[in-house]
């Protein structure tokens, strides 16, 4: 089974976490990318935010800006607001504390921002407060789209996204080359039914 949201029950386990900005009274949304920077994809989707006006939040991994810090630096230039999603994808659930912590010190040696995603949005208690104690604001997700998953048909995936936009919503998508497929395919036709809806696409405020 794909869950597409956060059940709301879940959502209350973590207070003060964001899943949205519901605030809004314009229909603004926020496109996040995870996983980048790489080479085979973020330019690619750099190039279609460009193309839509958009400004969108990237949540790199600290493995990934060593590699590739020219894309990392690229991004800010952009405009694009950036994340910390950890040094090496840790699993929050299976992963010790001390661990966890240590691996989102070393990325943020390199990622100077106080937005953190959890890689696959799995993070235990004690871990979530200490990284709030820490200062750090933590990004979950209205709207996961499944894009690295290759059994999902593209019609599903669009028709998901379609149904669950709305005013506020988060949407994550992947810079990760299990993604391009999709990114290549059906993000375009995405971001054009959004305009023609009359959304538009703004950045995570850094904090
Ligand atoms: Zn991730």
């Amino acid at each position: 089974m794909r869950l597409y949201t956060f059940p709301k029950w879940l959502q209350k386990l973590y207070p003060g976490a964001i899943w949205e900005f519901s605030h809004h009274k314009k229909k603004t949304i926020y496109l996040t990318f995870d996983d980048g920077p790489n080479p085979e994809i973020t330019h690619y989707i750099l190039g279609l935010l460009e193309q839509f006006n958009a400004k969108g939040t990237f949540f790199c991994l600290g493995e990934q800006v060593e590699k590739h810090p020219d894309i990392y630096q690229e991004i800010q230039d952009r405009g694009h607001t950036i994340g910390n999603h950890s040094m090496t994808h840790p699993n929050g659930w299976f992963t010790s504390k001390k661990k966890y912590l240590s691996d989102i010190e070393e990325a943020s040696k390199l990622i100077k921002s106080k937005l953190f995603r959890p890689p696959y949005g799995k993070i235990s208690h004690p871990q979530f407060r200490a990284l709030k104690k820490q200062g750090y604001h933590i990004i979950f997700w209205s709207v996961v789209s499944y894009d690295f998953d290759p059994a999902l048909r593209k019609k599903d995936l669009i028709r998901k996204m379609k149904k669950l936009t709305h005013k506020g919503a988060v949407f994550v998508f992947h810079d990760n080359p299990k993604a391009v497929p999709v990114l290549k395919n059906e993000l375009p036709k995405l971001m054009q039914f959004w305009k023609d809806e009359g959304y538009i696409f703004e950045a995570i405020p850094p904090k």
